[in-house]
């Protein structure tokens, strides 16, 4: 600091009764080398003196006593150092002046008359005694600002010292306490003034964070062995609260000026921060080396400067091959410049995430690996490095891998597979009920199935807004249960039948449902229609039951009549001509009955030759003519007079147009009428069966021609029909290449069926029917049957009918007897059942032929099986002939006339 330059004052102040004196007194000092100040009035000494100005004061005694008071205040108004000499010229001797002041004033009294040289000399030694108050002022100054220097000094020491962060202590020389700064009274929970003056000991406590022994206090030793006592580890500090924290601490000696120790300082700090930050450091590099994934870091210009351990065992390198080593180190050659990309990416300050991409290993194998490397900035916030994280994805590439050819699989199988499929989102209202459901994912099925057009992302409700409210239910009870279901049910607003099973693919909170569908439109239609055919079914077998016992009750009737009226030849006779209808409407059943289900099966055989119209219609009007005649039909026929040849099965058609003309006469009113009409339209022979009967009604005319199909069921209006006649007419028809159709104007109006025939060319020909004419059978002698039959009753009664007739007859029951029976009786004709007990016939025909005796005898199977397989069955198992059963008389007589080559000596 440097002390102000103060004014050393030389002047005289005058004070003189006249300013005429004053001027002289001037003069007179002016000579004598001094400077004299002439003041006005006591006012202007008073204002001069507050100044500083003059150093001393020469005045009258008349007018100092005027200006007593004032003046001594002015005097007394002055610095503490100064004390102003002050010289009065009186009239009359010191020691009688009148002047007095209230305090002790440095006054010189000079009697006038005052002599020059007295006068100069008094002024001068006043002077001097002024310039010494001067010199006590100026070594004032001097010590005040020394004093304020260092109080300043010490000031900014305390504010230093509390504000720096550390904690500071300092003791005297015996330790103790004289200074805490802020920190240390925190940490140590003493204020400055309650530590003032204990000993450091108590205030500072601190002991080993392990041993929790106390450890030395650094000050003491500091004080005790004059050294600067360096940081102590693990130490941790109790405050007065008992709070512990973790601090450094030092400490070192304070001297004075001369080096005496006077005391110790101590400096410490809390570090729990920093140890904080150390165990997190710490921790953070274990996780490093204990992670799984490789960790790698490496400055800009790519070399490597760590790796932990994840690296050694992804890599193959440990941490000493490859630190210091460039990061190429694992780089395939081909992806150099992916790195450089990286590295520009890095020094942008940028991190990459998740980088899929493919590194070497140790040997050259390489691996698929994630990568996520982030920069490494320095505390300037500069980019120096990064740091790496490798994963090892090549097994999750793998399973990805298997995962997508899976999906594809799937999305194949989805792609192709016949069944729909969808994913659908259901949609709710306020209420949480469900209102519609959105697709998500459909199959190209989906489209065949349901008839809808580009559903993804559009709700069920925009593509069908009808849509039945149910299938919401059911999908949303799927969506919140998780229970599949499956069930069929109809879409009515698509007007289709469906099978579909639905579950949730997602968790409990999913409103997503898989729906697997498939339109079951046809094969419900197709059940239906089963059912109905099985209804039907089940309708004709009653019918069949009650056609077939209706002639059997005549039937038995009949033989009562033959065992009670023995002698009555006309009621005998009535009665087996009712019996032999009724036996042959039987018989007609049964035999439309398995020709229907030849056709259906396709075993129906047609035996085509040339045959004429007129010859079918001929032999069709034989078999009807009972039944027209019964009804009191009248019957019209009309033949184009040119012959119309077909290449058809005689038999066969006849039975076409017989069942038509018995259809007509059955279904109309008694005394109706009938025509039957037959032309050639080009190549087709075109035959009408017409009637004026009850007609069909028009929604039956489809379905007539249907198996089983009658417009009509009831039992009570029967006409003795099971619905099979239309229907193999129809199959009969078309096996001969034709068609058949019916029209009805409607019930009560009469029908008309229409059968179109391919025609043979038209050849002058003649009718081959007429060429053929068999001899009338002749009769002759008896001869000796075997009856074979496990019926027991056919046996014996054909039996019966062959002795009626003349003829030597044995029985047999099976085929074991037969051939016993054969040895015995040498039988000419065997009649011979093929379906028996113990030995079947083929069989027991072909022991037989096996005998010498058997040889020439005539077989003849008979069966219920009339098929061209059938016959040539019993052709090799050695039989002449083949009967279909029943067997009606004249059928054995045509055919034993031809076996025999002769007449067949039956009747
Ligand atoms: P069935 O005569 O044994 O009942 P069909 O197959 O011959 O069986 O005939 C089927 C049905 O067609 C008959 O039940 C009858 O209702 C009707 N039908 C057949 N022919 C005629 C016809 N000429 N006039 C009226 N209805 C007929």
């Amino acid at each position: 600091m440097t002390i102000p330059a103060l004014a050393i004052e030389a002047r005289v102040l005058l004070l003189m009764p006249t300013s005429q004196d004053a001027a002289r007194t001037c003069d007179l000092l002016r000579e004598s080398g001094l400077d004299g100040f002439e003041c006005t009035d006591i006012h202007s000494v008073c204002r001069e003196l507050a100044a500083g100005a003059g150093a001393i004061l020469l005045t009258d005694e008349t007018i100092a006593e005027d200006g007593a008071e004032l003046l001594t205040s002015a005097l007394e108004n002055q610095p503490s150092w100064s004390d102003v000499p002050l010289i009065v010229l009186s009239r009359e001797g010191a020691s009688r002046s009148k002047l007095s002041f209230r305090e002790p004033v440095n006054v010189t009294l000079i009697e006038r008359p005052v002599r020059m040289h007295t006068l100069i000399s008094v002024i001068k030694s006043a002077l001097r005694a002024r310039n010494r108050q001067y010199e006590v002022r100026d070594n004032l100054i001097e010590r005040q600002v020394a004093a304020e220097s260092a109080a300043a000094e010490r000031e900014r020491l305390r504010i230093t010292l509390a504000s720096i962060g550390d904690a500071v202590i300092s003791t005297d020389a015996d330790g103790k306490v004289t200074f805490l700064n802020g920190v240390a009274q925190r940490l140590t929970g003493w204020s400055q003034t309650e530590a003032n003056g204990r000993h450091l000991s108590e205030i500072f406590r601190i002991v080993n964070e392990h041993t929790r022994q106390l450890v030395e206090n650094p000050a003491l030793r500091a004080l005790q062995k004059g050294v600067i006592v360096g940081l102590a580890n693990h130490t941790i500090l109790i405050s007065r609260d008992g709070a512990e924290r973790p601090i450094d601490d030092s400490a070192a000696p304070i001297r004075d000026g001369s080096g005496n120790q006077v005391g110790a300082v101590l400096v410490f700090r809390d570090v729990t921060e920093r140890k904080r930050s150390e165990e997190a450091q710490a921790r953070l590099a274990a996780i490093v080396e204990s992670s799984d994934d490789a960790i790698i870091s490496k400055s800009l210009d790519g070399v490597i400067r760590t790796w932990n351990a994840g690296a050694e065992r992804l890599f193959g390198y440990s941490s000493t091959e490859a630190i210091g080593q460039p990061i190429t180190l694992i780089l395939p050659p081909e992806r150099l410049v992916e790195e450089r990309e990286i590295l520009n990416r890095l020094r942008r300050g940028e991190r990459v995430d998740h980088f899929e991409t493919v590194r070497l290993a140790k040997g050259g194998r390489t691996l698929n690996v994630s990568l996520t490397i982030s920069p490494i900035r320095d505390a300037g916030g500069r980019v120096v490095g990064a740091s790496k994280v490798a994963r090892d994805i090549t097994s999750r590439t793998q399973i990805e891998a298997d995962l997508r050819r899976s999906e594809e699989r799937y999305r194949t199988l989805f792609d192709f597979m016949g069944q729909a499929f969808c994913v659908i989102e259901m949609l709710y209202d306020d209420c949480d009920q469900p209102v519609d459901y959105r697709f998500l994912e459909v199959n190209p099925a989906f489209e065949v199935h349901t008839g809808l057009k580009d559903a993804v992302g559009r709700t069920m409700r925009e593509l069908v807004p009808d849509h039945d409210a149910h299938w919401f239910e059911i999908y949303d009870r799927v969506a919140s249960t998780g229970r599949s279901v499956r069930f069929v049910s109809e879409a009515k607003a698509l007007g289709r039948w469906y099978d579909v099973s639905a579950y949730r693919p997602g968790g409990p909170n999913s409103r997503r449902v898989a729906v697997l569908f498939t339109d079951i439109t046809e094969r419900k239609r197709a059940e239906d229609s089963l059912r109905d055919a099985d209804r039907r079914k089940d309708e004709f077998i009653a019918l069949l039951a009650h056609e077939l016992r209706n002639p059997l009750a005549p039937i038995r009737n009949g033989l009562q009549v033959l065992q009670l009226g023995a002698n009555n030849v006309t009621a005998i006779d009535q009665a087996r001509s009712m019996m032999e209808r009724q036996l042959g409407h039987m018989v007609r059943l049964i035999d439309d009955l398995l020709d229907v289900s030849r056709i259906g099966r396709n075993k129906m055989e047609l035996r085509r030759s040339r045959v004429s119209v007129a010859d079918i219609l001929d032999s069709a009007l034989e078999t009807a003519r009972p039944l027209i005649d019964a009804g009191g039909h009248g019957l019209m026929v009309s033949l184009s007079p040119e012959p119309i040849f077909l290449d058809a099965d005689l038999t066969r058609l006849a039975q076409v147009f017989g069942n038509l003309l018995s259809n007509s006469a059955k279904y109309t009113p008694h005394g109706g009428d009938i025509w039957i009409s037959a032309e050639r339209r080009g190549n087709e022979a075109v035959i009408s069966v017409r009637d004026d009967g009850i007609g069909i009604p028009n929604e039956s005319l489809d379905s007539i021609f249907d198996m089983f199909s009658q417009v009509d069921r009831s039992i009570e209006r029967s006409t003795g029909g099971l619905g099979i006649g239309l229907a193999l007419v129809k199959g009969l028809v078309e096996m001969h290449g034709g068609s058949v159709s019916a029209e009805s104007p409607g019930s009560g109006r009469g029908s008309t069926f229409t059968v179109r025939l391919p025609a043979l060319e038209h050849q002058n020909g003649h009718d081959l029917r007429h060429t053929h004419c068999a001899e009338p059978p002749k009769c002759d002698v008896g001869r000796r049957f075997l009856v074979v039959d496990d019926n027991r009753d056919s046996a014996t009664s054909m039996a019966m009918m062959l002795k009626l007739v003349g003829n030597d007859v044995r029985t047999a029951n099976d085929g074991l007897e037969a051939v016993e029976a054969s040895e015995q009786f040498r039988p000419q004709v065997i009649l011979m059942d093929v379906g028996m007990p113990k030995l079947n016939g083929y069989e027991a025909t072909r022991r037989i032929r096996e005998e010498r005796w058997g040889k020439s005898i005539v077989i003849i199977a008979l069966t219920g099986w009339g098929q061209e397989g059938d016959r040539a069955q019993s052709r090799d198992a050695g039989c002449n002939g083949h009967l279909v059963k029943p067997v009606s008389f004249s059928d054995l007589e045509d055919l034993l006339s031809k076996l025999t080559d002769g007449p067949a000596g039956l009747k």
